[in-house]
């Protein structure tokens, strides 16, 4: 072991994780099974002075960065070969003040850490649909979920934020104190610093109406236009999603899984329960938690590559198309997920954060998933095709949390337009010039 790395073990609060270490290979470990790599040195942190002293660390040995908070960034941002990982998940606290209706949690919570925390409260705030995904990483990129057409995008949420900068200063971000880098996180990623302790405000909420409806045979397209018509109407109580996948026998079916916060008879629904071809309808009353249970992936199995598109509008073309082209991939587990940006996140404005996508329909993400490295290149390739038929109903460069690196910078700039990507450079140019912290939706420092 070097001295240098001796020094730093003793300088940390938390943990230093070499190659030779037990553990290695498990905490290098990310979401997407396709990402392999090998750092030099993983600093698990127990706060912001080690996070300051990991960049130190980086900064005198010369070794590249990457930030893991959660690990699900599906382009496997959070782990690199031969530099230092800056290693957030022993900061999972979160705090709740309930009069104020604000949550403090680190930076390497999870979603179910945070809904645990604030479900004791009965509050929430809208987050990610799976409980491993970490709520900074998700936060930084926009945040879609169970709750958007109630609440908003994660971001909208995001009221404050503590972060160390590469230089290894504590910076301060809120409405009040340095409002244009809270601007800036609200969808520009973790370009500016690592954040080590976020604010969310918390609204009320215990119950709701939610579940999956399950649609086979062949009118699941009539079932796809019946949940394209139900939230065109902006329902905003109602957060709907749906996918589309393929079942052992290689037969396209439908998921649509609402999230009903309203009161009364339901009677939001009758156009899901009306549509053809459901055949398990599992929605039902449960807790907020409940429904943050639907979706449970497990860890690092599958290798995936995702692209998405924000589009205007489903027209019922691009509908026949994704179908067929899901039928064509003719293997399990893939999907087409559909969100929708109805509702709440077209209440707030714009001018509040740098997500580009806010005035977007829909969000279409053609999602590859499998296991033997053999099938890379045909999952691969149907994903860029059937994201290339999407193409010409999107209206954005696409989601930057679902993006893969290598998504051309082009598309990282139109998933914000071309005002709020100076924006976000010039904040880089002040807070990270040197463009230390580059593994992400890289925005480059304006020179
Ligand atoms: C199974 C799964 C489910 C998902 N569900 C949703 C969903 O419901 N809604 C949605 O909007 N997105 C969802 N996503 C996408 C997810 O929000 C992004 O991939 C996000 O980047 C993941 O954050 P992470 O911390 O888990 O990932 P990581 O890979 O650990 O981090 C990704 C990047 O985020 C930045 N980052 C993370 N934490 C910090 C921090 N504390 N300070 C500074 N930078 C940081 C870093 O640049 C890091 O490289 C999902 C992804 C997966 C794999």
């Amino acid at each position: 072991m070097s001295a240098g790395l001796t020094e730093l073990r003793r300088s940390v609060a938390g943990a230093v994780i070499a190659p030779e270490d037990p553990g290695y290979d498990l905490v290098r470990r990310c979401f997407n099974a396709l990402v392999d790599r090998r750092p030099a040195v993983i600093v698990r942190c127990r706060g912001a002075r080690d996070v300051g002293t990991a960049f130190d660390y980086a900064r005198t040995n010369g070794l590249e960065l990457a930030v893991r908070g959660g690990g699900h960034n599906p382009a496997g941002h959070c782990v690199l070969d031969g530099g230092l990982v800056i290693d957030l998940t022993m900061m999972r606290g979160v705090e709740v003040d309930p009069d104020a209706r604000i949550a403090r949690s680190e930076g390497g919570a999870t979603w179910l850490d945070f809904d645990s925390a604030t479900q004791a409260h009965g509050l929430v705030t809208p987050g990610g649909i799976v409980g491993s995904t970490g709520v900074t990483g998700l936060t930084l990129g926009g945040g879609i979920g169970h709750l958007t057409a109630q609440y908003g995008l994660t971001c909208d949420n995001f009221v404050g934020a503590e972060l160390v900068t590469p230089d290894g200063s504590l910076v301060r971000a809120s409405e009040e104190e340095n409002a244009d880098l809270l601007w800036g996180l609200r969808g520009g990623g973790g370009n500016f610093g690592v954040v080590t302790r976020g604010e969310f405000r918390l609204h009320p909420l215990e119950k709701v109406v939610g579940g999956r409806m399950l649609y086979r045979g062949p009118g699941i397209a009539g079932a796809l236009r019946a949940y394209r018509d139900l939230v065109a109407a902006a329902p905003r109580d109602m957060s709907c999603q749906a996918f589309v996948a393929l079942t052992e026998s290689l037969e396209p079916y439908l998921v649509v899984v609402p999230c009903y916060t309203g009161n009364g008879d339901h009677a939001g629904l009758h156009p899901l329960r009306a549509a053809p071809g459901l055949v398990t309808d599992g929605v039902r009353e449960h807790s907020f938690v409940g429904q943050q249970h639907l979706f449970n992936p497990a860890y690092g199995a599958d290798r995936n590559y995702w692209k998405s598109s924000f589009v205007r509008d489903l027209p019922d073309e691009l509908i026949d198309d994704l179908i067929g082209r899901m039928q064509a991939l003719g293997r399990p587990p893939g999907q087409l997920l559909i969100e929708s940006l109805h509702g709440a996140p077209k209440d707030v404005d714009g001018s509040t954060a740098a997500v580009g996508f806010r005035d977007a329909t829909f969000n279409v993400s053609v999602m590859a998933a499998w296991l033997d490295p053999a099938h890379d290149e045909e999952q691969i390739a149907w994903t860029r095709e059937t994201s290339a038929a999407i193409e010409p109903f999107s209206v954005s460069g696409g989601y930057v949390n679902y993006m893969q690196a290598d998504e051309p910078i082009e598309r990282v700039r139109a998933a914000f337009g071309e005002d709020s990507f100076d924006g976000l450079r010039e904040l880089k140019a002040r807070y990270d010039p040197d463009n230390v912290l580059r593994r992400n939706q890289n925005v480059p420092p304006r020179v």
